[in-house]
């Protein structure tokens, strides 16, 4: 059997698939391009049987291509993040057992190296499309397809892997719920090594034979001039996008906030995920464009779980419910349903959720109950639509759209020579959701600044992992068994701001 984006694909040969940098490619481009891709992957072997193959492309028609291309090898697709220091990069070819690394010229002296040391064949991705296309093999659906990086509690990011089939119902249960059509034409605007961004808007796109327009990176002015000049019909963002939005709209001039006003009304759906949203947000958004957010929830273990419905009433500050072909309940913490009304965990069952991660069984088997996935996310049922609490375990920072683990950034900030002991916490604020703030305990006779700190830890960590507050203190407060209390490191920056 053929996939069935690639079988969809064939009957939407002349429609336009992408619109990029590059310029405009139909589907009968990604089809041909990703079938050399394919063949430039396999070589003289049948099928890559899930061999895992990292890549590093910008947005934009090439990374598409290379992805189907992985696909249709049989291959398993392990997106790199393009604003990731090298250490991370390493780290996810490294554990995700990479075979091949791909990089557009522009990635190339950042993972060449890696690869080498690795001993690992590396393309440059201007090689990969001069090969003659062969036999392409039948790749089932319970096939490994793909697997992104997340961080959880035990501090390094797990890979998590999905297979064809699970991405099928991601994909499908949305393109039901929110009304997806051939005729659809979104902004793509997310970075591409994390669920949102791909499955939420590109996979759907081009599941539903729909136009993706795709920016390099996220600009302000730039997503503004796209809104007001692409008659697009959809948009997605994180709430820290919205935010930067608005803020660019109430200082423009009334003229040109009634041209951005009037394209986005013109929209059927603008939605807001990955992180709360915040309800004065909601509210300043709506004024601006007329849309009421639809705000859901999902995670990259599961896609998405809760929505807002598309044509019914929404709630500000509730994510609505369950999507198709999702089960969702609420568990207590002795493991038992949640009594009606209460706070419980959400748990999760369904066909979208996902295999495993990668070469963690240990992992995988502690993150269900009896089948059910454990989310770590606390939630509540008020008339009929959940209400998200937040997460349960304080060492899972959100900024800006980004999940990033505490535990994870206190390792490397630790390696400082100026720093004996650290903690690193995230602290609500309006703009990132939270900001990642770390409090010291300095080696005797010695300083730093936050401005040092900074420079030091972005060579080091994804800058949106970096801290941006810092205190210093004489010791850590820490409970009787000796671990570091994170509510009441918190708290001394909450008196602190
Ligand atoms: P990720 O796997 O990076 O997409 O992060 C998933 C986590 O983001 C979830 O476990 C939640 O903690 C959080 N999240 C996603 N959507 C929402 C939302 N609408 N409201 C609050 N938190 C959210």
């Amino acid at each position: 059997m053929n996939l069935p984006l690639i079988e969809r694909s064939q009957q939407n040969k002349e429609r336009i698939a992408i619109v990029a940098t590059e310029g405009k490619f139909t589907y009968r481009d990604l089809l041909e391009t990703s079938a050399q891709v394919a063949a430039c992957l396999i070589e003289d072997s049948q099928d890559l049987q899930e061999q895992r193959i990292a890549f590093i492309v910008p947005s934009g028609f090439e990374y598409v291509a290379i992805q189907w291309g992985i696909w249709r090898a049989g291959g398993v697709a392990v997106p790199l993040c393009v604003s990731h220091p090298q250490p991370e990069l390493d780290y996810a070819i490294g554990d995700s057992g990479a075979s091949v690394v791909i990089a557009h010229p522009q990635f190339e002296d950042l993972v060449r190296p890696i690869a080498a040391e690795r001993g690992l064949r590396f393309i440059s991705a201007k090689e990969l499309y001069s090969v003659d296309i062969g036999f392409l093999p039948e790749i089932a659906l319970d096939r490994r397809a793909q697997m992104l990086y997340t961080s959880g509690t035990t501090g390094k990011p797990k890979g998590v892997v999905t297979t064809h089939s699970n991405i099928k119902t991601q994909v499908t249960s949305l393109i039901s719920a929110w009304g997806w059509t051939s005729s659809d034409r979104i902004l793509h605007v997310l970075p591409l090594h994390h669920i949102h961004g791909i499955i939420n808007v590109l996979t759907c796109a081009l599941w539903a034979g729909a136009e993706c327009h795709m920016m390099v990176k996220f600009d302000t002015e730039a997503v503004w001039n796209r809104i007001v000049k692409s008659n697009l019909t959809v948009f997605m963002a994180v709430p820290t996008i919205y935010v930067k939005l608005i803020n660019a709209w109430e200082s423009t001039n009334p003229d040109r906030q009634k041209v951005m006003s009037d394209a986005c009304r013109k929209m059927r759906l603008m939605v807001s995920g990955s992180a709360a949203l915040p309800v004065q947000v909601l509210e300043k958004w709506q004024n601006i464009s007329g849309h009421f957010l639809l705000e859901r929830y999902g995670m990259t273990e599961i896609g998405m779980a809760l929505s807002n419905s598309l044509e019914g009433e929404r709630f500000a500050g509730y994510v609505g419910k369950p999507l198709p072909q999702i089960e969702v309940r609420l568990v207590d913490e002795n493991g038992d349903l949640a009594p009606v009304g209460e706070p419980g965990e959400i748990q999760v069952r369904g066909p979208g959720v996902f295999l495993e991660y990668w070469q963690k069984p240990e992992a995988t088997i502690q993150a269900f109950q009896d089948g059910w996935f454990r989310t770590g996310d606390l939630a509540i049922l008020e008339n009929n639509n959940y209400r998200i609490l937040g997460r349960m375990s304080v060492d899972i920072i959100k900024t800006g759209g980004y999940k990033v683990s505490a535990l994870e950034i206190e390792e490397v900030l630790r390696i400082h020579p100026n720093i004996l002991e650290c903690a690193v916490v995230g602290v609500q604020d309006p703009e990132w959701g939270q900001r990642v703030c770390a409090a010291l305990v300095l080696q005797p006779k010695t300083s730093l600044t936050l401005e040092a700190l900074r420079r030091w830890a972005k060579e080091r960590l994804a800058v949106y992992k970096v801290p941006t507050k810092i205190i210093t203190v004489e010791g850590l407060p820490r409970n009787a068994m000796g671990k570091v209390t994170k509510p009441k490191v918190s708290q001394l920056f909450e008196q602190k701001s």
